[in-house]
């Protein structure tokens, strides 16, 4: 059965890049029928981040691609035996050797070697120590690493990566005799990864593009263990909106700032899919993780670095709250209704927080944008935003006030009018809400006909122009310059709120 990995090392947060790895391998994985698991290559403690794996499982928790073993994943730091077991191998063959240098004499020969004209990066000086030195220093205790014999690897397998096609069989690999296991005990992530890979059965490794200039050196491994290896598709490397190397510290790149933004993981998802798609049709293009698998196959995969576009996102965030908008999706309402809580400090009900995802419409590019755009349902609008500034502007004041006014009193008699003019503003609004004397019952029936009297009457003698007309209870209902159509809104709004917004927009 196939078994694919997403092997993060635990040095900060999961971000866009390992998101992405970790959705191709569950996308492959079911592809195959098979699974895949989480392993933790903690093996670097110099970079080690305590808050790293909670912050990896939960963004994978997040997307809804968490593997089987998320809760208890493996860590290389427990398996260390293991490594040192199959060193052991590899010294027994003498495909490996003990290398006693210290820091500062790699430093110097390193040096040495490169004012020859050469890039090696070791002169080998410890192939050469005898059995018997090599056993007194390792009694004596002098820290030491194991080190590939490069030129005693038997010949490395031919393979072709599944995104990138047919591998060049050139050794990339930047250092002379590659270090399998550091001073600290610890193997270096390629020796730990090719044996967990064996290990642990995975069949088919899916990793960034970063990672396949190392893959003649893991193929060597393979090869010196005489292991068949899985096999390789890299991921092309994700770029800035520059065309620069997308970097795993920039925090705009966590999955967490895409949580705390309040997109849809959904959205966050699809995105990733599309990056990496070779064509891309433009109808087609809102996909979950059902429709991804259905279109998924790593040998279409495009080799080309894809450049990460926020606005592409935006638009795939705001056509994923629609989906779920309209197929009611109980976590959408129970967000809606948090969002709206949180932002305007009211509760509403999951009827009236799907009205809001209603009348937000198109506009909501990420949920919490909601209340500024349907909050007007639930609290007075917003009438000092830059949008209800410009609106208001562009409606003569005397107009404004003149449909305002004639139309509350087309829809109620004169009490309310006459509080209003006291400017007891406090006071109406309570009128409104309590006062069982008003009756406003019928509010919601009487608007069309009100309306349309007020309407003729207005432009009967001139006063006002349709256009005016609207954007005057556009603005006074909503602040707001466009929305769902004004019948809609009122048969949303409570009637004193109804009243209290002509009220406040008469004087
Ligand atoms: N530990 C590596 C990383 O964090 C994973 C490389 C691999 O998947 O082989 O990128």
């Amino acid at each position: 059965m196939a078994l694919l990995r997403f092997a993060p090392s635990p040095t900060g947060s999961l971000h866009l890049g390992g998101l992405r790895t970790a959705l191709f391998n569950h996308l492959l994985a079911r592809k195959l029928g098979g699974t895949w698991l989480l392993r933790i290559e903690d093996t670097d403690a110099t970079r080690y981040d305590p808050q790293s794996v909670a912050g990896i499982k939960a963004g994978l928790q997040w997307a809804g691609i968490a593997p089987e073993n998320a809760d208890a994943p493996y860590y290389q730091s427990q398996r260390l035996d293991l490594y040192h077991e199959h060193a052991k191998k590899l010294l027994d063959q003498r495909l490996a050797y003990r290398c006693f240098c210290s820091p500062d004499t790699l430093a110097e020969t390193r040096q040495r070697l490169s004012s020859l004209g050469s890039n090696a990066t070791y002169d080998r000086t410890c192939l050469h120590l005898t059995d018997e030195e090599v056993h007194r220093r390792l009694r004596a205790g002098h820290k030491h690493v194991v080190r590939l014999l490069d030129t005693a690897v038997p010949t490395r397998p031919s393979i072709a990566d599944m995104v990138f096609g047919a591998f060049k069989d050139v050794h990339t690999s930047l250092s002379t005799d590659t270090v399998l296991l550091k001073s600290d005990n610890f193997p270096t992530y390629h020796l730990a990864s090719v044996i967990d890979d064996h290990d642990m059965g995975v069949t088919h490794v899916v990793r960034g593009e970063e990672w396949l200039a190392s893959l003649p050196l893991h193929l060597d491994l393979y090869a010196c263990f005489g292991w068949k290896p899985p096999e390789f598709g890299h991921l092309p490397l994700l770029l800035n909106a520059d065309g620069t190397k997308m970097s795993k510290r920039a925090s705009g790149w966590k999955v967490s700032s895409f949580e705390e933004s309040g997109f849809e993981p959904e959205a966050v998802l699809n995105w990733l899919f599309l990056l990496g798609l070779s064509t891309s049709t433009h109808d087609e293009e809102v996909f979950r993780l059902e429709e991804m698998l259905q279109r998924f196959d790593l040998n279409h995969f495009s080799t080309h670095r894809a450049i990460l576009d926020r606005s592409k996102l935006l638009h795939l965030n705001r056509s994923h709250i629609r989906r779920k908008a309209e197929e009611d999706d109980p976590k959408l309402l129970s967000r809606t209704q948090r969002v709206i809580k949180e932002e305007l400090g009211t509760d509403v009900s999951v009827d009236e927080a799907r009205t809001a995802l209603k009348f937000a419409g198109d506009r909501v590019e990420v949920l919490p944008q909601l209340p500024a755009i349907a909050g007007y349902l639930f609290v007075e609008p917003n009438y000092a935003s830059t949008e209800a500034r410009k609106l208001k502007k562009s409606i003569p004041s005397e107009i404004y006030r003149q449909v305002c006014s004639d139309l509350l009193a087309a829809l109620h008699p004169a009490p309310i009018i006459t509080c209003m003019s006291d400017g007891n503003k406090a006071y109406i609004t309570k009128l409104g809400d309590a006062n069982p004397s008003l009756d406003t019952d019928d509010l919601h029936e009487r608007w069309a006909a009100a309306l349309a009297s007020v309407r003729n009457a207005l432009m009967k003698n001139k006063t006002a122009s349709p256009k005016q007309i609207m954007a005057t209870l556009r603005h006074a209902l909503t602040g707001m310059e466009h929305g769902p159509p004004l019948a809609e809104i009122v048969q949303a709004l409570p009637p004193y709120q109804i009243l209290w917004r002509l009220a406040r927009g008469s004087f």
